[in-house]
């Protein structure tokens, strides 16, 4: 494949926060972007040269998008595969349609994973509610149920404490056509790995950070993870397993547990750029969205070493009280912190909003410098 330089446009479908980051660095390098998303106000929109506003299994409006793009990529997961097949036959799509087929439903990931000797959590498909109670009496609890698509954020998941539990599991699920039951671990730590591999099979990888989560949303990340190099290499090779097993073009951030044992779990996997990889942005040379323009456009993967340390902290729609926003200028007198905002209109509940970024060399006063920072966002 041919370079495709600056002066072509990116096509990306999905205008989130992700989109808009991508596009946000595609306009550095001196690219056009074209966004595809169903919502008139998604963030990428503002970036964008054109939105396409339109549903995304609309086949025809799909191809009439592609087709005034160089090369595609995707933020967004749920997108129907057939169209992404489609789209394939007639454009450049990276990371490829069968990759998303594979990561955007949880059953087909588990099975890829475990069907390969990766390290997965105990599970179980369900199919029909009404075999939920005996296979989780059978897996053992707690647990928690999981729908196979269309989850995020800890959306479309519950847990199961005891069998009286599994009544109205499936209900709040939405009733999937299929669920995924997993043992519920006791978890020591949560950290990812965000690999890169180009057209070439080159690889590369972003500092590791340690995220922790609250309600099921990441709430933060801190890098260094301060896991120890061993435990980081056996990750990294991991994620190296995988991302050739996919025969991944793009990016591709691997999800892991770290269980009470000490044992290395694969969560799960996502074919785009990664909340958990926002800190690359200010703390990197090259960041998350830049490397997969980079690899998407078969140009050479930039150096992503970290130059500082950081806390990358998640801003949701929680810190708006009414009309008051939070209290922007006050956490922009704190020294390193840099902040993101996406430019949502509506703050909801559990809605990421933003983040920040406290960059430093010395842990202790980045986590003071954020402890800071939420008193500001907490008082207003
Ligand atoms: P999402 O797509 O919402 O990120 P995840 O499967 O990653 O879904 O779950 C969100 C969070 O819920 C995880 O980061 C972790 O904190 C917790 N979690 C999910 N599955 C398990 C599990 N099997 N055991 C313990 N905690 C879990
Ligand atoms: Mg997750």
């Amino acid at each position: 494949m041919q370079e495709i330089l600056p002066g072509a446009v990116i096509g990306i479908l999905g205008g989130g926060q992700l989109g808009r980051m991508v596009a946000m660095e595609a306009r550095r390098l001196g690219y056009g972007v074209v966004v595809y998303d169903p919502d008139s106000f998604c963030p990428a929109a503002a970036i964008a040269d054109k939105h396409w506003i339109g549903e995304y299994d609309d086949i025809d409006k799909l191809m009439d998008f592609a087709a005034t793009a160089d090369v595609l990529t995707y933020e967004f997961e749920n997108i129907s595969s057939l169209a992404l097949r489609k789209l394939e036959e007639e454009s450049l799509l990276f990371p490829s349609a069968a990759v998303l087929e594979i990561c955007q439903q949880r059953v087909r990931e588990k099975e890829f994973l475990s069907k390969r000797g990766f390290p997965t959590v105990s599970y179980r498909v369900v199919n029909r509610p009404e075999e939920l109670g005996a296979v989780a009496a059978e897996l053992g609890f707690p647990s928690i149920l999981k729908t196979a698509q269309l989850g995020y954020d800890g959306k479309g998941q519950v847990s199961l404490s005891s069998i009286e539990d599994c009544f109205l599991a499936w209900e709040n699920i939405g009733k999937p056509d299929v669920a995924l039951l997993e043992k519920r671990l006791e978890l020591l730590a949560e950290f990812s790995v965000i690999i890169g591999r180009d057209h070439k099979k080159n690889v590369s990888f972003f500092p590791i950070p340690r995220n922790f989560h609250k309600k099921g949303i990441l709430d933060f990340s801190i890098i260094p993870s301060g896991l120890g190099k061993r435990l980081e290499k056996e990750a990294m090779e991991i994620a190296f397993e995988i991302a050739s097993a996919l025969d991944l073009i793009g990016l591709l951030a691997v999800e892991f547990f770290l269980t009470k044992n000490e044992d290395i779990i694969v969560n799960e996997l996502a074919p785009r750029p990664h909340n958990s990889g926002h800190f690359s942005l200010d703390i990197c040379l090259t960041s998350q969205f830049e490397q997969l323009l980079r690899i998407i456009c078969n140009l050479p993967l930039g150096e992503t070493s970290a130059r500082c340390n950081g806390l990358m902290r998640n801003l949701l729609g929680d810190l708006w009280r009414g009309d008051n926003q939070p209290n922007w200028a006050g956490l922009l007198k704190l020294p390193g912190l840099k902040l993101h905002l996406y430019g949502k209109k509506q703050p909801r509940v559990g809605r990421k909003m933003g983040h920040y970024c406290i960059v430093g060399e010395n842990i202790e006063e980045i986590l003071t410098l954020d402890s800071q920072a939420l008193q500001l966002l907490e008082c207003q």
